[in-house]
């Protein structure tokens, strides 16, 4: 590995500035990753905000103008904005230029992106693996991709001192870094990221439909495990639908995987089968382990919550 000895990159473009490309800013100013940070946001309301924060050296109103002379542009906005994104930003790239993303899904990503890349500007898209259920440029926050992996899906014949650049300025953010097929990728995320929200989404709303249990008592109770769905059914509903949206296949895919596994567990309760409940949960435990072995999450109890107060 080489000892850096300036920024990773002169000017750095950030398409959207909420959670993500907020936290991006915060992160390469922490590490003197680029000289300069130009943000976009498509609302007053939010470049305002984001030029208060000053987390970004300018925020502009044209992404057009926030890209000029960026040997980095990575989009920030939710998916299903990618397209025009790419398409408006396409005639002011800079020649040499790398331009990336944070979406949540590859294929797509790739589908709706690429054509619209000029020659001489490398595309290489990314997914930091890291994120909250909050969003704004309030949200983001210098440590968020700290021990997270990044992965980085390039496409074939991608320039690798590009590729090598990009490893770098997320390393520098604070990340792991590793490469991967997009198609891959979707399906990956789809079990480990987008089925659980899935899974969040309609629990919540079960339990919000359910008429024998009033709303006062699924709130009043919640600690029961239900809270811990809830966080994450508060993500972001624009994000989550185009994720849906963009990874149907492989959603759909582990979706029909995990019917089938909750079939037998509903058999297994219905007929009494009590070693097969117990095998699997024991198993479930043993994953749990490796997670926090892996530093993915920490031991604490009660997922860290209420340190001081005793359990009821
Ligand atoms: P966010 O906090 O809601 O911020 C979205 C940003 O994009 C805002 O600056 C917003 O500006 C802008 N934007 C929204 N719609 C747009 C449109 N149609 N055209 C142009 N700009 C638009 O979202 P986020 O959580 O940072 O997510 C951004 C990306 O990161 C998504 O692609 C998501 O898949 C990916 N990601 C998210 C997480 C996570 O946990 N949240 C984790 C990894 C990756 P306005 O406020 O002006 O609308």
């Amino acid at each position: 590995m080489t000892t850096r000895t300036g920024p990773v990159f002169t000017k750095v473009a950030l398409l959207g500035v909420g959670l993500i490309g907020a936290s991006m800013a915060h992160a390469m100013r922490r590490g003197s990753l680029a000289a300069h940070i130009a943000g976009y946001a498509r609302s007053p309301e939010t470049r305002k905000r984001a030029a208060d924060l000053g987390f970004c050296h300018a925020m502009h109103d044209d992404p057009r103008a926030a890209v000029r002379d960026a040997d980095l542009v990575a989009l920030c906005a939710p998916v299903g904005a990618f397209a025009s994104l790419a398409e408006t930003i396409a005639p002011a790239l800079k020649p040499g230029a790398i331009l990336t993303d944070v979406g949540s899904v590859k294929m797509a990503v790739i589908r709706d992106v690429g054509p619209h890349v000029p020659n001489g500007v490398h595309f290489i898209p990314g997914h930091p693996i890291a994120g909250t259920e909050h969003s704004g440029p309030d949200a983001g926050f210098p440590e968020l991709f700290d021990g997270r992996w990044c992965i980085l899906t390039p496409l074939e014949g991608a320039d690798e001192t590009a590729v090598e650049q990009l490893k770098e300025l997320w390393r520098g953010c604070g990340s792991r870094v590793e490469t991967m097929e997009p198609k891959h990728h979707d399906l990956v995320l789809a079990i480990t990221s987008h089925l659980p929200h899935l899974i969040a989404y309609n629990i919540v709303g079960t339990a919000s439909d359910l008429e024998q249990v009033t709303q006062g008592e699924v709130i009043k109770f919640s600690a029961g495990g239900f809270r811990d769905f809830t966080r994450i059914a508060a993500s972001d509903p624009t994000m989550w639908r185009d994720v849906f949206l963009n990874n149907r296949e492989a959603v759909l895919e582990v979706l029909g995987r995990f019917s089938e596994d909750l079939s037998r567990l509903q058999r297994a309760i219905r007929w009494g089968e009590g070693d097969a409940l117990f095998d699997l949960f024991t198993k479930t435990r043993a994953i749990r382990r490796e997670v926090i072995d892996a530093g993915q999450d920490t031991a604490a109890v009660n997922f860290g919550r209420n340190p001081a107060k005793p359990r009821s």
